[in-house]
């Protein structure tokens, strides 16, 4: 079986569910090859996690530069491991991070590209959600090693236990003058919420919730359930809600078990963030409103009534 790479996401300390869900999906074109960019250590502390999680492979390419820059070094060393281990493609997370690595290594080894996969099948054909969430298209890459970003939250992440074999890269040196270099880096005030992208469950506020003031009532929903707060855009352009939440084409990518949206109309745009999510809860006071259209589940009501109640229930169990 040919390898098959696989980006791994990690904090240093641990490994992002994203790179879960790409090992599992990498198990339908070969044998799962995890490369792990970090610094000297790092691949030590995930390595039983990966092989849990059915990585035959380690391919470690550990260095102090690794974490000073943003993805150069990554996007050097899976160059190299492709020219290596001529895997059957590439799988990164679409992150932000994880979209630029993509993209720039499908130029340097002059391959073809597919971002927003939500699923792929042992064929190599990956059906993708383009033009915004517009349409669901089927794609394959037809030239070079396909390079796959593939959304978090779309593949079930998989226990699959087996012996990895560790291999060293040689980690070629970042060129500063070619390289975007990290100059701070500060906290997530999020608090303790589970991070957007990995949350198992969003509550997201729109323009609806109607200021920085009234996302208490989000927080205290997301809370209760153990989920992350989520925001659209015209929340964040008002001024609600910092950038980093916001949801949709221009902001993160999200596909929890549940997704609660508070007053948000369900603009096509959201929706491209947020559709695969497994159920959507709706509560909007226009029950013309769009967003009704994707919901599992509607509430046609005020948000200020209908959030604080299901806060009161929840927390009651
Ligand atoms: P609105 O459309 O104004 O909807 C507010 C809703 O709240 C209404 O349906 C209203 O009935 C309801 N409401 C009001 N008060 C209450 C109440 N008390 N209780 C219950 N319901 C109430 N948008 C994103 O979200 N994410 C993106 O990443 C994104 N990227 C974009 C990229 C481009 C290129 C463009 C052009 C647009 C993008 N947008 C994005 C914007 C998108 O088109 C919408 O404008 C935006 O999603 C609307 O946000 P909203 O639903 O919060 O606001």
């Amino acid at each position: 079986m040919p390898d098959v790479l696989v980006l791994v996401d990690h904090d240093g300390e641990r490994v992002h569910k994203s790179t879960y869900e790409l090992l599992a999906a990498a198990r339908r074109l070969g044998d799962p090859a995890a490369v792990v960019v970090g610094t000297p250590g790092t691949a030590a502390r995930l390595k039983e996690s990966l092989a849990r999680h059915g990585a035959t492979s380690v391919y470690v390419a550990e260095s102090d530069e690794a974490g000073e820059f943003l993805a150069t070094p990554a996007v050097d060393v899976l160059e190299l491991a492709v020219r290596d281990a001529c895997p059957a493609a590439v799988l990164v997370s679409a992150t932000t991070d994880g979209r630029e690595v993509a993209g720039r290594l499908a130029v340097r080894l002059d391959a073809g590209l597919l971002i927003d996969a939500v699923d792929l099948d042992s064929s190599g054909v990956v059906t993708q959600i383009v033009f915004g969430g517009a349409y669901t298209v089927r794609s394959e890459v037809t030239h070079g090693t396909p390079v796959i970003a593939l959304r978090p939250g779309a593949v079930e992440p998989e226990e699959h236990p087996v012996a990895a074999m560790v291999r060293e890269l040689v980690v070629p040196s970042v060129d500063p003058a070619t390289s975007a270099r990290i100059t701070d880096r500060r906290a997530s005030p999020a608090g303790d919420r589970p991070a957007l992208t990995e949350a198992a469950v969003v509550v997201s506020g729109g323009r609806g919730v109607g200021g920085a003031e009234g996302f208490t009532v989000v927080e205290e929903l997301a809370d209760a359930l153990g989920g992350a707060v989520g925001a659209s855009r015209a929340a964040v352009d008002a001024g609600y809600y910092p950038h980093r939440f916001q949801v949709g084409q221009t902001g993160k990518t999200v596909s929890p078990q549940l997704y609660i949206a508070l007053g948000i109309s369900g603009a096509i745009q959201h929706l491209a963030g947020m559709q695969t999510s497994r159920t959507i809860v709706a509560v909007n006071k226009d029950a013309e409103a769009p967003v009704f259209g994707l919901a599992d589940y509607g509430v046609v009501g005020d948000l200020f009534a209908v959030a604080p109640q299901l806060t009161e229930e929840v927390t009651a169990r």
